[in-house]
């Protein structure tokens, strides 16, 4: 199964939109494998956003996401990564669509509240950096009616 690494970034956290994106990724029907709230330093977030570190907006993105706690989570499911990435939305909030977590609640894209992997290779490489200690593994009975038997 897919897992992907989903974070609320600090301006997320301050808006108290923490339960909301929980919430929607707990509907949807993915499976909680990990959930923290951290201050990550700012070695970490260079070390996250290392494919960023030559772009110019790179110093405010580490001044941003060193501003507060970020609540970082690990979710499972059929597409996860993917899927994850739609139910944010577009980078930029003004090209993202209604009804997708920054479509709904956010302006601009130097505060786009949330963070979610791009693909399913640095989605592992994401939550072994941000969880080293692993993740759980369990059994979700709610899955029987969620997938297709094949
Ligand atoms: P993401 O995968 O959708 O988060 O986008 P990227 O990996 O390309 O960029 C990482 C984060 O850097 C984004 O979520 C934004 O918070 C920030 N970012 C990306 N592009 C810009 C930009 O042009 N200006 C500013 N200020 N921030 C940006
Ligand atoms: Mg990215």
């Amino acid at each position: 199964m897919e897992r992907t690494y989903i974070m609320v970034k600090p301006d997320g956290v301050q808006r108290g939109l923490v339960g909301e994106i929980v919430k929607r990724f707990e509907q949807k029907g993915f499976k909680l494998a990990a959930l923290r709230l951290m201050t990550p330093t700012e070695e970490h977030l260079k070390q996250h956003y290392k494919d960023l570190a030559e772009k110019p907006f790179f110093p405010g993105l580490i001044k941003y996401m060193t501003s507060g706690p970020v609540v970082g989570m690990v979710w499972v499911g059929k597409g996860a990564v993917t899927t994850g990435r739609k139910m944010l939305g577009a980078t930029n909030p003004a090209d993202s669509a209604p009804g997708t977590i920054r479509g709904d609640f956010c302006i601009e894209v130097g505060m786009n509240i949330c963070h979610g992997s791009d693909t399913v290779e640095n989605a592992e490489a994401e939550i072994a950096l941000w969880f080293p200690e692993g993740v759980a593994t369990y059994e979700k009975s709610e899955d029987a009616w969620l997938y297709e038997k094949r």
